[in-house]
């Protein structure tokens, strides 16, 4: 190392005058001085290696707190953080799925907060059920003579097969093995429940033949799968649920549907004619349904069970149950929308309200939004139809219409770049793009969110997006 370069390297300030630094103090209270610590640590090693390598000159103070102000800006965000969802897809896995009612987050609020009854019973002064607090509801709203929730859906198949079907036989379609999420896969949950898949019938045509042939002395369960992320269309044949569940009562076997996505109340209701909601596949004589929580019911994460009494009672002494049991803040989420679909409050479930959007609503919304951004942007901004989603492996092939504002010939530059700076935020706003216009779609968006844009819009006027990252000096 020359005498130049060590020179440069001595006159970089060490950790202990960086923490004593007036500017830096506010830092250490607000994000722990160890946190600090280690940021500044990383950053030095940087610096340091950039000066030996020749890629910088020097640093002065000024340079180096620039620099080190903006890594600790990006840690003070949390990384669990709210975005806005301009993508049109309701029920958004990857984005959180469902939004909680104001009702629900209030109860989360109450219950989270305090001491509560989540496993005290007041009437006997001894320990409850903390199942208890949402069975009544959901079988008033479904029918079902027991319920049972549990973490999710993929944990209630799994506590269903475990208990009901455990070193037995499970028949079920191959048209219906399917993988959902690309984690939650039909033949593989099947095997470590310790149940015996039985594949009858073809991919598109199954009969209920198919099924009375695969059914061995072995057998415990017919077992039937919504395929929720996919639609099979031309020559396809699936026996109708009250035969299938005629067919199981008569050989003895249990007739359980994973419902996937469970509406509570008629598809028609939210414009969905092709979805069974789930007392119509208790009525067809289904003995046991599964379904989530946060998809189409629109409620916190869970996995419902429904069913006949015998069926869930067993369910419940399974020891499975205590490895998936269901925290107070779910709990209280979820009673709180259950009143809210007791009292046919529809809008005030936030997926269900943006899945009943009317299009004069959404191209109201639109134009406004396309006026505002005029007012921040010179890019080229129109209004246009498009094909929104329910998401979540739900109603695949269901075309939702809806509308959005493209934005393009922005001086900033594409679509890409645009999108990546809109990523880059304190409250990023996610969006699609179509032929290098960015599409900004109403239908997930709220009137907070169309101000948030603007606001997102107004940055990029002034931050150039192609400014170097953080982390160069
Ligand atoms: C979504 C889905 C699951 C998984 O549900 P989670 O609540 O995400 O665990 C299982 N089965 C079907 C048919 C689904 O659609």
């Amino acid at each position: 190392m020359n005498d130049e370069i060590k020179k440069k390297m001595r006159s970089i300030p060490g950790m202990d005058i960086l923490l004593a630094q007036d500017w830096s103090l506010p830092w250490q209270e607000e994000l722990g001085r160890e946190t600090v610590k280690r940021h500044f640590n990383a950053d030095l090693t940087q610096i340091r290696r950039k000066l030996l390598e020749g890629e910088i000159e020097d640093v002065s103070m000024d340079a180096l707190r620039l620099l080190l102000e903006k890594n600790l800006e990006l840690e003070r965000r949390f990384r669990l953080r709210p975005v806005i969802n301009a993508t049109g897809v309701v029920i958004h896995t990857n984005l959180g799925r469902s939004l909680l009612a104001e009702e629900a987050l209030v109860a989360v609020m109450r219950v989270g907060s305090s001491y509560n009854t989540l496993e005290y019973d007041l009437e006997a002064g001894a320990r409850g059920q903390r199942n208890s607090h949402v069975e009544g509801a959901l079988c008033a709203l479904t029918g079902a003579e027991a319920a049972l929730v549990v973490n999710n859906n993929a944990g209630a198949v799994l506590l269903c097969l475990s208990a009901l079907a455990q070193g037995t036989e499970v028949v079920v379609s191959r048209g219906e093995l399917v993988e959902i999420g690309g984690s939650f896969r039909v033949p593989d949950i099947m095997k470590f429940s310790g149940a015996e898949l039985v594949e009858v019938g073809t991919t598109n045509r199954t009969h209920l033949r198919d099924y009375s042939e695969g059914i061995t002395e072995r057998a415990s369960m017919l077992l039937k799968v919504h395929p929720s992320n996919f639609r099979m269309e031309g020559f396809t044949a699936a026996p109708e649920r009250e035969e299938l569940a005629a067919l199981a009562h008569e050989r003895g076997l249990i007739f359980m549907e994973d419902a996937g996505s469970g509406l509570l109340i008629e598809g028609q209701l939210l414009g969905l004619s092709g979805e069974t909601d789930v007392r119509t596949c208790l009525e067809a004589g289904a003995d046991v349904v599964t379904f989530s929580g946060d998809k189409m019911l629109g409620g916190p994460q869970l996995g419902i069970i429904v069913g006949k009494k015998r069926v869930i009672d067993r369910l419940k002494r399974h020891q499975v149950l205590r490895a998936l049991r269901v925290d107070k803040m779910t709990l209280a989420a979820f009673e709180a929308t259950l009143r809210l679909y007791a009292k046919g409050d529809y809008d005030k479930i936030p997926t269900l309200a943006m899945l009943r959007r009317s299009s004069e609503d959404m191209k109201v919304q639109a134009r406004r939004l396309a006026s505002k951004l005029r007012t921040v942007t010179s890019a080229s901004i129109t209004v246009l139809e498009v094909e929104d989603a329910v998401g979540g492996g739900s109603s695949p092939a269901l075309p939702l219409p809806g509308f959005g504002v493209a934005v393009s010939s922005h001086p900033a530059g594409g679509a890409g770049t645009l999108q990546a700076f809109f990523r880059s935020l304190d409250l990023p706003l996610i969006c699609g793009a179509r032929e290098n216009s960015l599409v900004l779609h109403v239908r997930t968006l709220s009137r907070a969110d169309e101000a948030a844009i603007c606001n997102a819009f107004e940055l990029l006027e002034q931050e150039k997006p192609e400014k170097e990252a953080p982390g160069h000096v």
